[in-house]
Protein backbone atom coordinates (compact mmCIF):
# COMPACT_ATOMS: atom_id res chain seq x y z
CA UNK A 1 0.00 0.00 0.00
CA UNK A 2 1.39 3.58 -0.70
CA UNK A 3 1.06 5.83 1.76
CA UNK A 4 0.73 9.57 0.45
CA UNK A 5 3.79 11.64 2.24
CA UNK A 6 3.02 14.96 3.14
CA UNK A 7 5.24 17.87 3.85
CA UNK A 8 5.10 20.21 6.89
CA UNK A 9 6.56 23.71 7.28
CA UNK A 10 9.49 24.30 10.37
CA UNK A 11 7.39 27.45 11.17
CA UNK A 12 4.49 25.80 10.83
CA UNK A 13 2.22 28.72 8.72
CA UNK A 14 2.22 27.49 5.53
CA UNK A 15 -0.27 24.96 3.87
CA UNK A 16 1.26 21.33 3.91
CA UNK A 17 1.70 19.90 0.25
CA UNK A 18 2.97 16.72 -0.68
CA UNK A 19 6.35 16.01 -3.10
CA UNK A 20 5.43 18.15 -6.28
CA UNK A 21 4.29 21.10 -4.09
CA UNK A 22 7.44 21.39 -2.20
CA UNK A 23 9.96 20.48 -5.22
CA UNK A 24 8.17 23.53 -7.38
CA UNK A 25 7.64 25.71 -3.96
CA UNK A 26 11.22 25.32 -2.33
CA UNK A 27 10.50 27.99 0.69
CA UNK A 28 7.80 27.76 2.20
CA UNK A 29 5.40 30.76 2.42
CA UNK A 30 5.88 31.52 6.21
CA UNK A 31 9.20 31.71 5.37
CA UNK A 32 10.08 27.99 6.99
CA UNK A 33 11.57 24.83 5.55
CA UNK A 34 9.37 22.15 4.31
CA UNK A 35 9.57 18.59 6.16
CA UNK A 36 8.74 15.64 5.88
CA UNK A 37 5.18 15.27 7.71
CA UNK A 38 6.57 11.52 9.48
CA UNK A 39 9.92 9.73 8.87
CA UNK A 40 10.09 6.72 6.87
CA UNK A 41 11.69 4.27 8.94
CA UNK A 42 13.63 1.06 7.12
CA UNK A 43 14.02 -2.29 9.30
CA UNK A 44 17.26 -4.24 9.31
CA UNK A 45 15.97 -6.38 6.37
CA UNK A 46 15.01 -3.75 4.36
CA UNK A 47 18.38 -2.06 4.54
CA UNK A 48 19.96 -5.64 3.65
CA UNK A 49 17.73 -5.92 0.81
CA UNK A 50 19.61 -2.93 -1.00
CA UNK A 51 22.80 -4.28 -0.35
CA UNK A 52 24.34 -5.11 -4.00
CA UNK A 53 22.16 -3.05 -5.67
CA UNK A 54 23.31 -0.62 -9.28
CA UNK A 55 23.53 2.99 -7.36
CA UNK A 56 20.44 4.53 -9.21
CA UNK A 57 17.87 1.84 -8.25
CA UNK A 58 18.82 2.09 -4.66
CA UNK A 59 18.79 5.93 -5.04
CA UNK A 60 14.80 5.15 -6.20
CA UNK A 61 14.39 2.79 -3.45
CA UNK A 62 15.70 4.82 -0.44
CA UNK A 63 13.90 8.25 -2.09
CA UNK A 64 10.35 6.50 -3.04
CA UNK A 65 9.12 7.12 0.59
CA UNK A 66 9.55 10.54 0.37
CA UNK A 67 8.02 10.93 -2.76
CA UNK A 68 4.92 8.49 -3.04
CA UNK A 69 1.68 9.76 -3.98
CA UNK A 70 3.56 12.20 -6.05
CA UNK A 71 5.84 10.20 -8.25
CA UNK A 72 5.31 6.74 -8.96
CA UNK A 73 7.79 3.85 -8.57
CA UNK A 74 8.55 3.64 -11.99
CA UNK A 75 8.72 6.90 -13.22
CA UNK A 76 11.08 7.41 -10.08
CA UNK A 77 13.75 4.39 -10.81
CA UNK A 78 13.47 5.83 -14.58
CA UNK A 79 14.47 9.30 -13.50
CA UNK A 80 17.07 8.12 -11.28
CA UNK A 81 18.65 5.79 -13.94
CA UNK A 82 19.06 8.84 -16.37
CA UNK A 83 20.15 11.27 -13.82
CA UNK A 84 23.43 9.13 -13.28
CA UNK A 85 24.10 7.78 -16.47
CA UNK A 86 25.96 11.17 -17.12
CA UNK A 87 28.50 10.17 -14.14
CA UNK A 88 31.45 9.04 -15.03
CA UNK A 89 32.39 6.56 -12.57
CA UNK A 90 30.68 3.04 -12.76
CA UNK A 91 30.10 2.75 -9.14
CA UNK A 92 28.27 6.82 -9.53
CA UNK A 93 29.86 7.49 -6.08
CA UNK A 94 32.95 5.07 -5.61
CA UNK A 95 34.46 4.23 -2.25
CA UNK A 96 38.45 4.47 -1.89
CA UNK A 97 39.80 3.32 1.73
CA UNK A 98 42.68 5.73 2.27
CA UNK A 99 43.41 4.21 5.79
CA UNK A 100 42.92 1.80 8.64
CA UNK A 101 38.98 2.63 9.17
CA UNK A 102 39.22 5.94 7.01
CA UNK A 103 37.70 5.72 3.85
CA UNK A 104 36.53 8.74 1.23
CA UNK A 105 33.07 8.39 -0.72
CA UNK A 106 33.61 10.49 -3.79
CA UNK A 107 30.69 12.03 -5.18
CA UNK A 108 32.24 14.54 -8.03
CA UNK A 109 32.19 12.33 -10.80
CA UNK A 110 29.33 13.86 -11.73
CA UNK A 111 29.38 16.88 -15.19
CA UNK A 112 30.38 19.62 -13.01
CA UNK A 113 32.69 18.09 -10.76
CA UNK A 114 31.29 18.78 -7.34
CA UNK A 115 28.54 16.52 -5.19
CA UNK A 116 25.46 19.47 -6.40
CA UNK A 117 25.28 17.29 -9.24
CA UNK A 118 24.40 14.15 -7.09
CA UNK A 119 20.70 16.08 -6.26
CA UNK A 120 20.81 18.72 -9.06
CA UNK A 121 21.01 16.08 -11.93
CA UNK A 122 17.58 14.13 -10.60
CA UNK A 123 16.09 17.81 -9.42
CA UNK A 124 16.12 18.60 -13.11
CA UNK A 125 14.10 15.63 -14.31
CA UNK A 126 11.78 15.86 -12.07
CA UNK A 127 11.08 19.72 -12.26
CA UNK A 128 9.91 18.44 -16.31
CA UNK A 129 7.94 15.46 -15.11
CA UNK A 130 5.91 17.27 -12.54
CA UNK A 131 5.95 20.59 -15.18
CA UNK A 132 4.79 18.32 -18.18
CA UNK A 133 1.86 16.46 -16.02
CA UNK A 134 0.35 20.10 -14.82
CA UNK A 135 0.92 21.48 -18.17
CA UNK A 136 3.47 24.54 -16.90
CA UNK A 137 6.76 26.35 -17.06
CA UNK A 138 8.72 28.29 -14.87
CA UNK A 139 11.87 30.63 -15.09
CA UNK A 140 14.56 29.06 -12.53
CA UNK A 141 16.20 31.67 -11.12
CA UNK A 142 19.49 31.67 -8.69
CA UNK A 143 22.64 33.45 -7.25
CA UNK A 144 25.74 31.29 -7.44
CA UNK A 145 29.24 31.49 -5.86
CA UNK A 146 30.49 28.72 -7.98
CA UNK A 147 29.23 24.84 -7.66
CA UNK A 148 25.47 25.57 -7.59
CA UNK A 149 25.09 27.58 -10.24
CA UNK A 150 26.94 25.49 -12.96
CA UNK A 151 25.65 21.92 -11.54
CA UNK A 152 21.53 23.55 -11.78
CA UNK A 153 22.77 24.77 -15.50
CA UNK A 154 23.83 21.41 -16.51
CA UNK A 155 20.63 19.90 -14.98
CA UNK A 156 18.59 21.94 -16.64
CA UNK A 157 19.98 22.35 -20.15
CA UNK A 158 17.95 21.60 -22.72
CA UNK A 159 14.72 20.93 -20.62
CA UNK A 160 11.55 22.09 -22.82
CA UNK A 161 9.63 23.12 -19.69
CA UNK A 162 12.54 25.56 -17.80
CA UNK A 163 14.51 28.31 -18.43
CA UNK A 164 17.28 29.30 -16.03
CA UNK A 165 18.73 32.70 -15.26
CA UNK A 166 21.64 32.44 -12.95
CA UNK A 167 23.53 35.56 -11.49
CA UNK A 168 27.16 35.53 -10.26
CA UNK A 169 29.32 38.25 -8.82
CA UNK A 170 31.62 39.61 -11.76
CA UNK A 171 34.77 38.65 -11.78
CA UNK A 172 34.64 36.52 -8.23
CA UNK A 173 34.17 33.23 -8.91
CA UNK A 174 37.18 31.16 -9.73
CA UNK A 175 37.78 30.77 -13.50
CA UNK A 176 36.98 27.15 -13.68
CA UNK A 177 33.82 27.75 -12.04
CA UNK A 178 32.82 31.07 -14.22
CA UNK A 179 33.29 28.74 -17.47
CA UNK A 180 31.45 25.83 -16.34
CA UNK A 181 28.78 28.26 -16.51
CA UNK A 182 29.17 30.27 -19.18
CA UNK A 183 30.33 28.14 -21.95
CA UNK A 184 27.24 26.20 -22.05
CA UNK A 185 25.43 26.10 -25.30
CA UNK A 186 21.57 25.71 -24.73
CA UNK A 187 19.14 27.83 -25.56
CA UNK A 188 16.88 27.97 -22.31
CA UNK A 189 20.12 29.50 -19.99
CA UNK A 190 21.26 32.82 -19.60
CA UNK A 191 24.09 33.86 -17.04
CA UNK A 192 23.95 37.31 -15.99
CA UNK A 193 27.41 38.71 -14.59
CA UNK A 194 26.24 41.34 -11.56
CA UNK A 195 28.47 43.97 -10.42
CA UNK A 196 28.36 43.29 -6.97
CA UNK A 197 29.11 40.76 -4.62
CA UNK A 198 27.46 37.15 -4.37
CA UNK A 199 25.12 38.63 -1.45
CA UNK A 200 24.42 41.25 -3.85
CA UNK A 201 23.44 38.47 -6.36
CA UNK A 202 21.18 36.75 -3.37
CA UNK A 203 19.57 39.63 -2.36
CA UNK A 204 18.56 40.23 -6.60
CA UNK A 205 17.18 37.00 -5.98
CA UNK A 206 14.84 37.49 -3.18
CA UNK A 207 14.17 40.93 -4.16
CA UNK A 208 12.89 39.24 -7.37
CA UNK A 209 10.73 36.85 -5.62
CA UNK A 210 9.40 39.63 -3.53
CA UNK A 211 8.31 41.74 -6.38
CA UNK A 212 4.70 39.76 -6.78
CA UNK A 213 3.83 41.07 -10.07
CA UNK A 214 7.41 39.73 -11.99
CA UNK A 215 6.91 36.83 -9.89
CA UNK A 216 3.61 35.49 -11.41
CA UNK A 217 4.62 37.01 -14.94
CA UNK A 218 7.72 34.81 -15.03
CA UNK A 219 6.65 31.48 -12.70
CA UNK A 220 9.42 32.39 -10.92
CA UNK A 221 11.49 29.38 -8.95
CA UNK A 222 14.48 28.26 -7.19
CA UNK A 223 16.32 25.04 -6.85
CA UNK A 224 18.62 26.20 -3.89
CA UNK A 225 19.90 23.74 -0.83
CA UNK A 226 16.88 24.63 1.02
CA UNK A 227 14.79 22.93 -1.51
CA UNK A 228 13.78 19.56 0.23
CA UNK A 229 14.20 17.79 -2.91
CA UNK A 230 17.50 18.12 -2.94
CA UNK A 231 18.11 16.84 0.71
CA UNK A 232 16.03 13.87 -0.10
CA UNK A 233 18.35 13.06 -3.35
CA UNK A 234 21.58 13.14 -0.90
CA UNK A 235 20.29 10.58 1.85
CA UNK A 236 21.05 7.39 -0.97
CA UNK A 237 24.49 7.54 -0.89
CA UNK A 238 24.89 7.66 2.82
CA UNK A 239 23.30 4.29 2.40
CA UNK A 240 25.37 2.74 -0.13
CA UNK A 241 28.32 3.59 1.70
CA UNK A 242 27.33 2.24 4.95
CA UNK A 243 25.84 -0.78 2.88
CA UNK A 244 29.28 -1.15 1.62
CA UNK A 245 31.02 -1.42 5.16
CA UNK A 246 28.74 -3.55 6.78
CA UNK A 247 25.50 -1.62 8.12
CA UNK A 248 22.92 -2.67 9.01
CA UNK A 249 24.63 -4.89 11.03
CA UNK A 250 27.82 -2.74 12.01
CA UNK A 251 27.72 1.22 13.13
CA UNK A 252 29.53 3.51 10.81
CA UNK A 253 30.65 7.33 11.29
CA UNK A 254 30.56 10.02 8.28
CA UNK A 255 32.64 13.57 8.12
CA UNK A 256 31.11 16.33 6.05
CA UNK A 257 32.91 19.31 4.90
CA UNK A 258 29.75 21.96 5.33
CA UNK A 259 28.30 24.88 4.20
CA UNK A 260 24.76 25.45 4.32
CA UNK A 261 24.48 21.98 5.88
CA UNK A 262 22.32 20.71 3.47
CA UNK A 263 25.10 17.57 2.42
CA UNK A 264 25.03 16.66 6.70
CA UNK A 265 21.98 17.35 7.37
CA UNK A 266 21.00 14.64 4.55
CA UNK A 267 23.08 11.79 6.86
CA UNK A 268 20.98 12.93 9.76
CA UNK A 269 18.28 11.97 7.75
CA UNK A 270 20.05 8.66 7.03
CA UNK A 271 20.31 7.96 10.52
CA UNK A 272 16.63 9.15 11.06
CA UNK A 273 15.45 6.36 8.85
CA UNK A 274 16.96 3.84 10.94
CA UNK A 275 20.93 3.58 9.40
CA UNK A 276 23.27 3.10 12.48
CA UNK A 277 25.36 6.32 12.03
CA UNK A 278 27.32 6.29 15.51
CA UNK A 279 28.70 9.53 14.37
CA UNK A 280 28.92 12.57 12.20
CA UNK A 281 32.13 14.89 11.82
CA UNK A 282 31.73 18.56 10.19
CA UNK A 283 34.49 20.09 9.03
CA UNK A 284 34.58 24.05 8.94
CA UNK A 285 36.54 26.52 7.22
CA UNK A 286 37.50 30.18 9.06
CA UNK A 287 33.49 30.63 8.69
CA UNK A 288 33.46 28.22 11.54
CA UNK A 289 30.10 29.15 12.89
CA UNK A 290 28.42 25.52 13.02
CA UNK A 291 32.01 24.06 15.05
CA UNK A 292 31.45 26.91 17.45
CA UNK A 293 27.55 26.24 18.28
CA UNK A 294 28.83 22.25 18.94
CA UNK A 295 31.98 23.61 20.49
CA UNK A 296 30.05 26.53 23.09
CA UNK A 297 26.06 26.46 22.22
CA UNK A 298 27.42 30.11 20.21
CA UNK A 299 25.30 30.37 16.87
CA UNK A 300 26.53 33.97 16.22
CA UNK A 301 26.92 35.48 12.87
CA UNK A 302 30.38 37.04 11.73
CA UNK A 303 31.18 38.44 8.60
CA UNK A 304 31.97 36.14 5.65
CA UNK A 305 36.13 35.90 5.10
CA UNK A 306 37.13 34.32 1.53
CA UNK A 307 39.01 31.49 2.04
CA UNK A 308 40.83 27.98 -0.09
CA UNK A 309 36.94 26.13 0.44
CA UNK A 310 34.53 28.96 -1.33
CA UNK A 311 31.93 26.74 -1.18
CA UNK A 312 31.81 26.57 2.68
CA UNK A 313 32.06 30.37 2.90
CA UNK A 314 28.68 30.46 4.70
CA UNK A 315 28.41 31.99 7.58
CA UNK A 316 23.75 31.46 7.94
CA UNK A 317 23.48 27.36 7.32
CA UNK A 318 20.42 27.95 5.89
CA UNK A 319 19.28 23.98 6.76
CA UNK A 320 20.56 24.16 10.38
CA UNK A 321 16.67 25.06 10.74
CA UNK A 322 15.63 21.62 9.66
CA UNK A 323 17.77 20.18 12.97
CA UNK A 324 16.42 23.12 15.42
CA UNK A 325 12.63 21.74 14.63
CA UNK A 326 13.82 18.32 15.11
CA UNK A 327 15.91 19.50 18.03
CA UNK A 328 12.81 21.06 19.72
CA UNK A 329 10.61 18.12 19.19
CA UNK A 330 8.84 19.40 15.93
CA UNK A 331 7.65 22.22 18.24
CA UNK A 332 7.21 24.93 15.09
CA UNK A 333 6.38 27.64 16.92
CA UNK A 334 9.78 27.25 19.50
CA UNK A 335 11.50 26.90 15.90
CA UNK A 336 10.02 30.30 14.31
CA UNK A 337 10.79 31.94 17.43
CA UNK A 338 14.26 31.64 17.57
CA UNK A 339 14.86 31.60 13.51
CA UNK A 340 13.07 35.15 13.53
CA UNK A 341 15.25 36.00 16.87
CA UNK A 342 18.17 34.86 14.77
CA UNK A 343 17.41 37.05 11.84
CA UNK A 344 17.14 39.90 14.25
CA UNK A 345 20.27 39.67 16.04
CA UNK A 346 22.91 37.91 14.34
CA UNK A 347 23.11 34.77 17.29
CA UNK A 348 20.31 32.18 18.73
CA UNK A 349 20.11 30.77 21.48
CA UNK A 350 19.35 26.70 21.37
CA UNK A 351 17.80 25.57 24.55
CA UNK A 352 20.92 23.42 26.77
CA UNK A 353 18.65 20.23 26.49
CA UNK A 354 18.71 20.63 22.45
CA UNK A 355 22.58 21.58 22.02
CA UNK A 356 23.50 18.44 24.71
CA UNK A 357 21.78 16.44 22.21
CA UNK A 358 22.73 17.67 18.99
CA UNK A 359 26.62 17.47 20.67
CA UNK A 360 26.00 13.78 21.20
CA UNK A 361 25.82 13.32 17.68
CA UNK A 362 27.57 16.16 16.25
CA UNK A 363 31.44 17.16 16.46
CA UNK A 364 33.27 20.13 14.69
CA UNK A 365 36.57 20.52 13.38
CA UNK A 366 37.66 23.89 12.09
CA UNK A 367 40.65 24.23 9.91
CA UNK A 368 42.57 27.54 8.20
CA UNK A 369 43.75 27.99 5.10
CA UNK A 370 47.20 26.84 6.19
CA UNK A 371 46.36 24.19 8.10
CA UNK A 372 43.49 23.11 4.95
CA UNK A 373 47.37 23.55 2.70
CA UNK A 374 48.88 21.22 4.95
CA UNK A 375 46.36 19.03 4.96
CA UNK A 376 46.58 18.47 1.38
CA UNK A 377 50.11 17.88 0.78
CA UNK A 378 49.77 15.34 4.01
CA UNK A 379 47.44 13.82 1.95
CA UNK A 380 49.05 13.67 -1.50
CA UNK A 381 52.55 12.36 0.27
CA UNK A 382 51.33 9.98 2.38
CA UNK A 383 48.05 8.22 1.35
CA UNK A 384 48.71 8.93 -1.98
CA UNK A 385 45.01 11.28 -2.63
CA UNK A 386 44.67 14.45 -4.18
CA UNK A 387 41.76 15.92 -2.34
CA UNK A 388 40.57 19.08 -3.01
CA UNK A 389 40.36 22.22 -0.09
CA UNK A 390 36.83 21.26 0.92
CA UNK A 391 37.28 17.72 0.74
CA UNK A 392 40.59 17.88 2.40
CA UNK A 393 38.93 19.96 5.62
CA UNK A 394 36.10 17.07 5.83
CA UNK A 395 39.01 14.34 5.68
CA UNK A 396 40.65 15.77 8.92
CA UNK A 397 37.41 16.43 10.68
CA UNK A 398 36.80 12.47 10.16
CA UNK A 399 40.64 11.54 11.16
CA UNK A 400 39.58 14.03 14.62
CA UNK A 401 36.36 12.59 15.27
CA UNK A 402 36.91 9.21 14.56
CA UNK A 403 35.43 6.78 17.03
CA UNK A 404 37.69 3.30 17.72
CA UNK A 405 36.27 0.35 15.79
CA UNK A 406 34.06 2.27 13.44
CA UNK A 407 34.75 2.70 9.90
CA UNK A 408 34.56 6.88 9.09
CA UNK A 409 33.85 7.67 5.78
CA UNK A 410 34.76 11.38 4.85
CA UNK A 411 32.53 13.06 1.82
CA UNK A 412 34.96 14.08 -1.08
CA UNK A 413 32.42 17.02 -2.09
CA UNK A 414 34.71 18.46 -5.04
CA UNK A 415 37.11 17.10 -8.06
CA UNK A 416 41.05 18.70 -7.25
CA UNK A 417 41.05 19.86 -10.85
CA UNK A 418 38.22 22.69 -9.82
CA UNK A 419 40.44 24.19 -7.69
CA UNK A 420 44.20 24.26 -9.56
CA UNK A 421 45.74 27.01 -7.70
CA UNK A 422 45.22 25.69 -4.54
CA UNK A 423 46.60 22.17 -5.92
CA UNK A 424 49.50 23.34 -7.35
CA UNK A 425 50.68 25.43 -4.07
CA UNK A 426 49.88 22.53 -1.81
CA UNK A 427 51.35 19.30 -4.27
CA UNK A 428 53.30 21.25 -6.75
CA UNK A 429 51.04 19.44 -9.20
CA UNK A 430 47.91 20.92 -11.27
CA UNK A 431 45.36 18.62 -11.46
CA UNK A 432 44.10 18.07 -14.89
CA UNK A 433 40.52 18.27 -16.27
CA UNK A 434 38.30 15.36 -17.20
CA UNK A 435 38.37 14.65 -20.84
CA UNK A 436 34.99 15.86 -20.67
CA UNK A 437 35.82 19.14 -19.93
CA UNK A 438 39.60 19.20 -21.28
CA UNK A 439 39.14 21.80 -23.58
CA UNK A 440 37.03 24.53 -21.48
CA UNK A 441 39.37 27.10 -21.49
CA UNK A 442 39.14 26.99 -25.33
CA UNK A 443 35.30 27.33 -24.93
CA UNK A 444 33.52 30.54 -25.78
CA UNK A 445 32.36 32.21 -23.23
CA UNK A 446 28.29 34.39 -23.15
CA UNK A 447 27.22 35.82 -20.34
CA UNK A 448 25.56 39.32 -19.85
CA UNK A 449 26.64 42.22 -17.30
CA UNK A 450 24.01 44.00 -15.59
CA UNK A 451 24.27 46.95 -12.98
CA UNK A 452 23.74 46.12 -9.75
CA UNK A 453 19.80 47.63 -9.50
CA UNK A 454 17.13 45.46 -9.44
CA UNK A 455 15.13 46.72 -12.77
CA UNK A 456 18.19 46.45 -14.85
CA UNK A 457 18.05 42.41 -13.56
CA UNK A 458 14.48 41.84 -14.10
CA UNK A 459 14.70 43.57 -17.40
CA UNK A 460 17.82 41.04 -17.98
CA UNK A 461 15.63 37.55 -17.02
CA UNK A 462 12.85 38.81 -18.80
CA UNK A 463 14.55 39.17 -21.94
CA UNK A 464 16.29 36.14 -21.34
CA UNK A 465 12.56 34.69 -21.37
CA UNK A 466 10.93 36.48 -24.06
CA UNK A 467 14.29 35.10 -26.54
CA UNK A 468 12.79 31.78 -25.96
CA UNK A 469 9.19 32.17 -25.97
CA UNK A 470 9.57 33.96 -29.16
C1 LIG B 1 28.16 23.09 -1.66
C2 LIG B 1 29.46 22.51 -1.28
C3 LIG B 1 29.77 22.19 0.06
C4 LIG B 1 28.84 22.49 1.20
O1 LIG B 1 27.69 21.68 1.19
P1 LIG B 1 26.42 22.09 2.09
O2 LIG B 1 25.36 21.13 1.69
O3 LIG B 1 26.09 23.50 1.72
O4 LIG B 1 26.83 21.96 3.52
C5 LIG B 1 30.99 21.59 0.32
N1 LIG B 1 31.88 21.34 -0.67
C6 LIG B 1 31.62 21.65 -1.96
C7 LIG B 1 32.67 21.37 -2.99
C8 LIG B 1 30.41 22.23 -2.32
O5 LIG B 1 30.17 22.53 -3.62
Amino acid sequence: MIVPMRYVSTRGHSPDHDFSGVLLAGLAEDGGLYMPESWPVFSADDWRALRGLPYPELAARVMAPFMAGAIDAETLHRLCREAYAGFTHPATVPLVQIDRDLYVQELFHGPTLAFKDMAMQLLGRLFDHVLTAQDRRVTIVGATSGDTGSAAIEACRDRDRLDVVILHPLGRTSEVQRRQMTTVRAPNIANLALEGTFDDCQDMVKAMFADLPFRTDLQLSAVNSINWARVAAQIPYYVAAALALGAPDREVAFAVPTGNFGNVFAAWAARRMGLPIARLAIGANRNDILARFLASNDMSVRTVAPSLSPSMDIQVSSNFERLLFELLGRDPERCAAIMIGFRRDGRMAVPDAAWRDATSLFHGLTLDDPATEAAIRRLHREARYLADPHTAIGIEAGRACALPGVPMVAMATAHPAKFPEAMLAATGHRPDLPPHLADLYEREERYRVVPNRLAAVEDAVRAAVLKNAA
